[in-house]
């Protein structure tokens, strides 16, 4: 048998969070990652939520701005 590397399973590392750039372990067994725990990934989400709502309503007022009489 020749040296065979075994692919190793996904190996646990350390990454930095992105919300409290901490150390954040990136594995399986870190729901949570790249965040280091569920309060910065709530932040994350948070920020995501606050930037849907912050979505402009760019509702067309062809009706409003159209006189249907000019013509
Ligand atoms: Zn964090």
């Amino acid at each position: 048998m020749s040296e065979s590397n075994p692919p190793e399973a996904f190996k646990p590392r350390k990454v930095r969070c992105p919300a409290c750039t901490g150390q954040s372990l990136y594995s399986s067994a870190n729901p949570y990652r790249p965040f280091c725990s569920a309060r910065c990934k709530g932040v994350d989400l948070g920020a995501w939520a606050s930037e849907e709502f912050k979505l402009p309503d760019e509702t067309p007022l062809d009706e409003d701005f159209g006189d249907p009489r000019q013509q």
